[in-house]
């Protein structure tokens, strides 16, 4: 099937790059949170027994398992104790730091708050710590949340930096700026806990390339960060930053959303990008967009190998 041509365009088959302690191969996702799959969001076009949990938990952990990631980074996540579980038994360990506010508190039958999770290979790293975040927003805390782990690679001893975020949604002027002010806080944050390590950084930015909050990122002078999937569509990009037309593509009440809002940034100087898993077409995807019986989430999931350099 198409997926399965998706999956080796992301570099060499899994068994041939795990042997190698440079590559690290990230996925980012935003799972879409269950309570609010179900009651918040509205998709006009997504059959109910594709939102139901009982199915639709197994095609969230298919997906995630098929591409071998060595990290995963998730957001909207309101079912960890399921997924540290299942992932468990792959030989992941995993943390989790929830929105100090969830909407999923709000919600009936809710499965308590949804946050950010971290999930790593056991064998390939070490845990050296954890940090978490609630993001200010002129020194106020906000609703949105950081999540980081530094993590020993066994056989090298290098170190890495994994930090995942969800940026405040909706769109508007007032709004881009907030999450400008969230970024800030956030580089601020990784620039506390990360010293000299490479770093990679993850999420839902509910930003487009052309927000403040993506220009504040990249032109970081201590960072360096580039953005992995940028340049990596050719044809098919937005024209000035190079990013991908589209991480996530729904249908709410209110109309068609087909847009790029989530990325994956690196440390340009310690680290190449060696391949990045495509997005399904339009036709992949079909008319009624995601979420779908085949896509789990309005969201679709970012690959990306990583070499480090071996100095
Ligand atoms: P955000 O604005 O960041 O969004 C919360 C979630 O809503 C995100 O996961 C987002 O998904 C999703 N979302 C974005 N756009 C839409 C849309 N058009 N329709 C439906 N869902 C959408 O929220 P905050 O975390 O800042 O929380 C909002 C506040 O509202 C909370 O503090 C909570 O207290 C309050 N609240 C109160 C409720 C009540 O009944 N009293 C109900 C709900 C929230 P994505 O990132 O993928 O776009
Ligand atoms: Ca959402």
């Amino acid at each position: 099937s198409t997926k399965f041509e998706k999956l080796n365009s992301v570099s060499k088959a899994y068994s041939d790059y795990v042997s190698s302690p440079y590559n690290i191969r990230v996925l980012q996702w935003n799972i879409l949170s269950q309570a609010l799959g179900v009651m918040n969001d509205n998709f006009a076009r997504c059959p109910d027994e594709a939102l139901d949990w009982n199915f639709r938990r197994y095609r969230i952990v298919e997906e995630i398992v098929q591409y071998c990631p060595d990290v995963i980074c998730l957001q909207e996540v309101d079912h960890f104790n399921f997924l540290k579980h299942v992932l468990g038994t792959q030989g992941y360990s995993g943390m989790f730091f929830p929105k100090p506010d969830s909407p999923c508190f709000y919600i009936e039958g809710n499965n308590g708050p949804d946050g950010c999770a971290i999930f790593y290979r056991k064998n390939k790293f070490e845990l050296v710590k954890t940090e978490n975040k609630i993001l200010e927003i002129w020194r106020v805390q906000s609703n949105q949340v950081a999540l980081l782990a530094v993590l020993r690679i066994r056989e090298t001893g290098q170190e890495i930096c994994i930090t995942t975020t969800h940026l405040k949604a909706r769109q508007g002027a007032l709004l881009s700026t907030l999450r400008n002010e969230q970024g800030k806080d956030l580089l601020q944050f990784i620039s506390n806990h990360c010293d000299n390590r490479p770093i990679i950084l993850c999420g839902d930015f509910n930003a487009e390339p052309t927000e403040p909050v993506y220009s504040t990122i990249l032109s970081n002078q201590l960072f360096a960060f580039s953005s992995a999937y940028a340049g990596s569509q050719e044809d098919v990009s937005n024209s000035a930053d190079g990013e991908p037309l589209y991480t996530t593509w729904k249908i709410r009440e209110e109309g068609e959303v087909c847009h790029t809002i989530d990325y994956v940034f690196y440390s340009k100087n310690a680290m190449d990008v060696e391949a990045v898993l495509d997005f399904p077409s339009s036709e992949d995807i079909g008319e009624d967009r995601v979420p779908s019986f085949l896509y789990p989430s309005d969201h679709f999931s970012l690959v990306c190998d990583f070499r480090l350099a071996s100095n």
